[in-house]
């Protein structure tokens, strides 16, 4: 559903994300590993165009170009996601958080209908209903980032970007986090996700890829890819 074709990004003198090709089918979850600054954020902001896009390359979604495609309708079309750094708006209610992002829905005219879909998007990340109107800068951390995956699910979207949405949770939150992205893949939504919690990693992922230093190094199921030297040594390499 979802490929890309080359992909390269510099920030000035540095490669950030170097001839990336990948390719995602309906309802899969890839999953994205690699040590820090391999890549991986950025390898999600140049597939969404949010808020930048390729300098070379094409990302295309259902055999079709999105060259020219500006990035409001790159998510009309179904592709949403989640960043890394926390972006609620913490003076709004998570509801209003919600809400906003329905603004950019396709289908959803008018406030009554962003409203059921806000309310549906927050119940569908598992976030407690009676919760709704609290603001979200006063929410745990876990709650804050139900609300940033109710903000993507609130597009409707066939495929989703999550980028580590398990960082600093806890055990118990991370098995929700997992069970939420085993629900989402048993709705048929096609998933891209970047972690660093290896264990969630490797449970919810049909195939993973490993980044290092802006190329993809190693692919395959999760128990290839933990089996390859090379990726071994691309973590080892770092900690130096
Ligand atoms: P992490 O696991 O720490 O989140 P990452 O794999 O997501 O790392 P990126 O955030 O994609 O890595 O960054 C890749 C490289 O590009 C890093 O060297 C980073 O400093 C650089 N970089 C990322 N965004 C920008 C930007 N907007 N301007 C300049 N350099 C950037
Ligand atoms: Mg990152």
């Amino acid at each position: 559903v979802l490929e890309a074709r080359g992909l390269s990004k510099a920030f000035g003198g540095l490669l950030a994300v170097a001839e990336v090709d990948l390719a995602v089918a309906e309802g899969e979850a890839l999953g994205i590993a690699g040590p820090n600054g391999s890549g991986k954020s950025t390898l999600f902001n140049l597939l969404t165009k949010v808020p930048f896009a390729a300098d070379s390359g094409t990302v295309l979604l259902d055999g079709r170009p999105l060259d020219s495609v500006p990035a409001h309708a790159i998510a009309r079309l179904g592709v949403a996601r989640t960043f890394q750094r926390e972006s609620v708006f913490p003076s709004l209610s998570a509801i209003d958080n919600v809400l906003l992002a329905a603004e950019g829905s396709r289908k959803a005219r008018g406030f009554a209908a962003r409203l059921r879909l806000a309310e549906r998007a927050l119940d569908g990340a598992g976030f407690p209903a009676t919760l709704h109107n609290a603001l979200a800068g006063q929410l745990p951390v876990f709650l804050r980032k139900l609300v940033m995956i109710a903000s993507a699910l609130a597009l409707e979207p066939r495929v989703l970007l999550l980028d580590e949405p398990a960082s600093s949770l806890t055990p118990q939150e991370i098995e929700r986090i997992r069970a939420l992205i085993a629900r989402l893949l048993d709705s048929g939504m096609t998933i891209l996700l970047i972690e660093h919690v290896l264990p969630l990693l490797t449970a919810v992922s049909h195939r993973l890829i490993v980044m290092d230093q802006g190329a993809v190094i190693a692919s395959g199921t999760p128990a290839e890819v933990i089996a390859n030297p090379a990726v071994v040594e691309a973590y080892l390499g770092k900690k130096t």
